[in-house]
């Protein structure tokens, strides 16, 4: 679906996810479909296809939201809080991220919340993959 902003193909996202996340629940706020966008550019985190109901924006979550972000702190785990700095941090110091392991060691034991916490609804894996990629290549670029 594309986001009705910026027109990026966004992902469907529960409607738990956006009931835990937005600070203030409009009153008869309908009960349908909700999309997360995660273009960066833009301030829309959820919409959905029905005219009526509310979007938000990134103001109106309690948590930041790391794809829309490009400052630091840029959380990447909502459920133990580890953010993109701290990847960065790890591989600076070790030359590698363990962060992946710790989550999936605690995801395996059913220890997370992603579909309350993460405001995409999903679980951080794959951000915590790109993040210590990236950061690993910046590392070789020494410009971390
Ligand atoms: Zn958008």
């Amino acid at each position: 679906m594309a986001c009705p902003v910026n027109g990026a193909r966004s992902k469907r996202v529960d409607t738990l996810t956006v009931k835990s996340l937005v600070r203030k629940l409009p009153v008869g706020m309908p009960n349908t479909q909700y999309y997360f966008c995660d273009a960066s550019d833009c301030e829309v985190v959820y919409f959905a296809l029905d005219a009526e109901a509310p979007r938000f924006r990134r103001e109106d979550l309690l948590v930041r939201v790391g794809a829309k972000e490009t400052a630091d702190p840029i959380p990447i785990c909502y459920c133990f809080g580890f953010t993109r700095q701290e990847i960065w941090d790890e591989i600076r110091s070790t030359g590698k991220s363990g962060v992946a392991e710790r989550i999936a060691a605690e995801v395996e034991a059913g220890r997370c919340a992603c579909e309350v916490k993460n405001p995409t609804g999903k679980c951080c894996l794959g951000e915590v993959a790109r993040a210590a990629k990236y950061g690993l290549r910046l590392l070789h670029a020494s410009t971390i």
